[in-house]
């Protein structure tokens, strides 16, 4: 190296998040010499508000099918071989034991660290990788990449450069672009000839000009969810649903809302969760109860109100004394209530991003780009994203050991 030639190392990865910080472990643990470079004043954002700052960092359990819980436009079976490589146990045990996080479980499947603070989370890996040897360089913003001499020349907004014989991106989506990910990695990945599966806002609320249901801002409960396309059910699922003065949020809402962003699916809900014959069965066991009385010991009074108005019933008739059409439409609010969604808060306040690059343009096995040899992909940036519950994470620790990992062996390849 000569004086003004620009510093040099094996691997250079874009991007501090979750899976840049993983990919710098394992690059690292491997023997590599690995520069993290964020650009941010600070590493995880992101992870620092996650989880409304508890950072659900992991399921508890995996759910099958693989596409019970993760989507993306490649087919399930290139999906499901990536969790084979680092099963969900065995991250589990990374966390608790490498990363040293004392765990605790919480309901709907999910983990936290006990501490109740996400700050543990990132600066554990932070920690870890720079234990593993890595140097991470804050405030380096990546403006481009370029290939030269069977490597990279990777240049920084500020006019800094560095050469590396591999790079990694790492570079999240465009989801809350004031964390730093605001999709500037997928330019990056489009110059080193990469195309990008179009990108949408996922996990996203959705809102709603219903004013009598925006009035029941704050209220959550339980519910049934089921995407219907063409009459018939794509996707379903169970979780809580919150009412927001802008329109519908909670798990249930934004594990439902890229069936509607997407793919126009109508979004049905039954209410507390109970299947269409759980409502049947109550209502005729409480033959003698008032309509209004037999819903509100099910549900909260205010939404019980809105609901039997809309079926058109008088509340003070006896669930008994019901026509066929009375039960249908009472029924139709109760447990297939079709949710009036007008739009959705969009990438501002999205989880994350769905699209971005594709599987089919990686080298399976190892995340590396097929287009431009040496690039390596992991993360947010990739066309893969969860449901809520953890499994945005487990994607992001996945693909980041894998692709730091291989990156790592490749050099003595
Ligand atoms: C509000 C919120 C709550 C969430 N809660 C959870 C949860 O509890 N559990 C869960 O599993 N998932 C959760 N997620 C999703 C999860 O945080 C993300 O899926 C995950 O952080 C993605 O990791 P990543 O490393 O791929 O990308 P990111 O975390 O987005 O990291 C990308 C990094 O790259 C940097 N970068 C981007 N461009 C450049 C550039 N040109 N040069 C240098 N650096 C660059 C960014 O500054 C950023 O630090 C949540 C997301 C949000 C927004």
């Amino acid at each position: 190296m000569t004086a003004s030639s620009p510093p040099s190392l094996d691997i250079a990865i874009v991007g501090a998040g979750a899976a840049g910080l993983m990919a710098a472990i394992w690059a690292a643990r491997a023997g590599a010499k690995v520069a993290l470079l964020e650009g941010q004043e600070k590493a995880g954002s992101k992870i620092l508000i996650s989880g409304g700052g508890r950072c659900n960092v992991l399921p508890i359990e995996s759910r099958n099918p693989v596409e019970a819980s993760f989507h993306s436009s490649s087919p399930t079976h290139v999906l499901k071989r990536f969790f084979k490589t680092w099963r969900l146990e065995q991250i589990q045990d990374f966390v608790r034991w490498d990363l040293n996080i004392p765990l605790a479980e919480e309901d709907d499947n999910k983990l936290f660290p006990e501490s109740g603070k996400a700050r543990e989370v990132r600066d554990a890996l932070v920690q870890e990788a720079e234990q593993c040897g890595t140097t991470i360089l804050y405030q380096y913003r990546v403006a481009a990449i370029e290939e030269q001499d069977g490597g990279f020349l990777v240049s920084a907004e500020d006019g800094r450069t560095l050469q590396a014989k591999k790079v990694i991106l790492a570079t999240g989506g465009e989801s809350v672009p004031a964390t730093g990910s605001d999709g500037f990695g997928y330019r990056l990945a489009k110059k080193l000839r990469h195309k990008c599966v179009q990108t949408f806002p996922a996990l996203v609320p959705f809102t709603s000009a219903d004013e009598d249901l925006t009035a029941l801002s704050g209220l959550s409960l339980p519910v049934h969810w089921r995407a219907v396309i063409d009459g018939k059910e794509v996707a379903q699922g169970e979780r809580s649903f919150l009412f927001t003065h802008k329109g519908f949020s909670g798990p249930a809402v934004l594990d439902a809302s890229h069936y509607f962003l997407r793919d126009q699916a109508q979004i049905l809900v039954s209410w507390q969760g109970y299947s269409p014959q759980d409502w049947v069965d109550y209502l005729q066991s409480v033959a003698r109860r008032s309509v209004i009385k037999a819903v509100t010991d099910q549900l909260p009074s205010r939404l019980a109100a809105v609901l039997v108005e809309r079926s058109g019933i008088r509340g003070d008739m006896r669930c008994g004394n019901l026509t066929k059409g009375n039960f249908e439409a009472l029924h139709r609010q109760l447990c297939h209530f079709s949710l009036p969604i007008s739009g959705h808060r969009g990438f501002a306040v999205a989880e994350v991003t769905g699209g971005g690059v594709p599987l089919e343009s990686l080298q399976l096995s190892t995340l590396e780009s097929r287009k431009t040899a040496g690039l390596y992909f992991c993360g947010e940036i990739l066309d893969v994203f969860g449901d809520i519950g953890g499994f945005n994470y487990q994607w992001a620790f996945v693909s980041g050991r894998l692709a730091g990992e291989s990156a790592a062996k490749s050099l003595s390849a």
